[in-house]
């Protein structure tokens, strides 16, 4: 009997799992297996909302697995020694990986190929399992990677997304392979109260609805803060439970506007991950150096944090973070160049805010739209400074958003509620909010020196 092992990664499904599909094909028997490794601890991105989030992933997928009449094997060990383990106590022939960007990622596929290699097994390692295409597939003439969105964005529609695989009907395990308890999502400490739940299954329930549906209005609705508009679908996706193959598909095979700008997202995810691919230091270094002297102002630094810089939008924003761990985009964007050219504090820190709470927390989307907002990116506008009250007013112009998220400003109505330092004497002592922690003409003029633009 020949026996493949399929390694889960960022690949948490059963549909259009290229990884799976080929280790079922490949082999009689196949060990669905899951490492929890000890080494993620050591790269801080075992965060208690990614680990809850993943708790309920592996739930799903043990019992997708058992529905097939098979399981998910669970190991916590090093990667590398949990695969081999696998591989020596079942004689496993192959195992089969999806291709990973992150430094984590690259330094796994390394360490397998050498450890496999040496017991005599043979690593198949699989590209567009977590992007729709792979980083690499499209180049621009004489570079290794697109540094600029619109020029990939066409290419990447011309080159044209994989097809879809079904799900295997069966899965058999070989017997007796030993697997440690499945995660609880229940006891981690730290978990935000209105997280997401995780899974193929929640993910694939989300994925239906929003193609019948609120996608047509997403042209319309995708910066309506208030609104919460967009799909919420990129936990799913960066866990995995969601093929972004299969997003694209089945998105464009609804057609419309909707559509096309949610397909369109899709390839900024993409888009990313070709970046990272290509220049991985770019996860912690600055794609593009502008000689910035960061300010370090620890005060400022934990009002942005708490949601407490007297600027209602950047607080609601700040506020829905640490309450779902998760923010609307328009949000991100507008906290984030707030930290780092309204405060003029080093987007790293800000990333790693994000990275700690986040559930959909990923190297190449999160650094690489930090760095974008920060102008140490890919942004071909990168001095550009985002006002939060210009924003509010805009995209949230009834202050629902900042309403639902700052309940001390719940007595105030429509706009106002972007201004609270308008208001004076006894009309401002009635609410319990802070004053601004920075004026934003002063902190514009000094950011504008620094990069000298001003
Ligand atoms: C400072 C900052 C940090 C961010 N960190 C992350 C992160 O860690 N993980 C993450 O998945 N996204 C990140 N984003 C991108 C974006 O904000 C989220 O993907 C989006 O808000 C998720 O909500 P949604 O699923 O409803 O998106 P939708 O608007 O419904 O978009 C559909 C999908 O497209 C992808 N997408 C959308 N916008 C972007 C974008 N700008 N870059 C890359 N992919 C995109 C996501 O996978 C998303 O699920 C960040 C953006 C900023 C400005």
């Amino acid at each position: 009997m020949t026996v493949s092992v399929a390694l889960f990664t960022s690949d948490l499904r059963l549909h259009d799992n290229p990884v799976l599909h080929a280790a079922v094909r490949g082999a009689d028997a196949v060990v669905p297996l899951f490492v929890r490794d000890d080494g993620i601890h050591r790269t801080g991105f075992d965060a208690p909302n990614r680990r809850a989030f993943l708790a309920g992933c592996l739930a799903d997928l043990d019992a997708g697995l058992r529905r097939r009449g098979g399981r998910l094997v669970v190991r916590e060990a090093d990667v590398v020694a949990g695969v081999c383990a696998v591989v020596a106590e079942t004689g496993a022939e192959s195992v089969h990986v999806a291709a990973g960007v992150s430094g984590y990622a690259v330094r796994r596929e390394e360490r397998l190929r050498a450890a496999l290699a040496e017991a005599g097994c043979t690593l198949h390692v699989h590209d567009a399992v977590v992007t729709a295409l792979a980083p690499g597939r499209v180049v621009p003439a004489g570079r290794d990677h697109f540094a600029v969105f619109t020029p990939y964005f066409r290419r990447w529609e011309a080159a044209g997304v994989r097809g879809t695989l079904a799900a295997p009907r069966t899965v058999r395990v070989p017997d007796g392979v030993e697997s440690a308890p499945l995660p609880e999502r229940t006891g981690t400490a730290g978990v935000s109260p209105g997280l997401a739940e995780g899974g193929e299954t929640a993910g694939r329930t989300l994925l239906t609805s929003w193609l019948h549906g609120p996608m047509d209005g997403y042209v319309t609705g995708h910066d309506d803060l208030a609104g919460d508009a967009t799909s919420r679908l990129s936990p799913y996706l960066h866990f995995g439970c969601l093929s972004a193959a299969e997003a694209v598909h089945r998105a464009r095979k609804k057609g419309g506007a909707g559509a096309d700008a949610f397909v369109r997202q899709l390839a900024w995810r993409d888009f990313h991950h070709q970046v990272l691919a290509a220049r991985p230091d770019a996860s912690w270094a600055d794609y593009r150096p502008r000689g910035d002297r960061w300010r370090s102002d620890a005060g400022e630094i934990e009002a942005w944090r708490a949601g407490l810089t007297g600027y209602p939008l950047v607080d609601a924003a700040m506020r829905q973070l640490t309450h779902e761990g998760w923010m609307h985009n328009r949000g991100r964007m507008l906290v984030a160049s707030f930290l780092t050219k309204t405060l003029y504090v080093d987007w790293r820190v800000g990333a790693r805010h994000f990275l700690d709470l986040l559930v959909d927390g990923d190297m190449a989307n999160n650094q690489l739209n930090w760095q974008w907002v920060a102008g140490t990116g890919t942004d071909t506008r990168p001095n550009r400074v985002l006002n939060p009250v210009i924003q509010g007013k805009r995209f949230d112009p009834h202050g629902a958003y900042v309403r639902r998220w700052v309940p001390e400003l719940a007595g105030l109505d429509g706009a106002a509620v972007h201004e609270p330092w308008k208001l004076t004497g006894r009309a401002r002592a009635r609410f319990d909010y802070p004053e601004p922690v920075v004026d934003l003409g002063e902190a514009r003029a000094r950011f504008e020196r620094a990069r000298g633009t001003g």
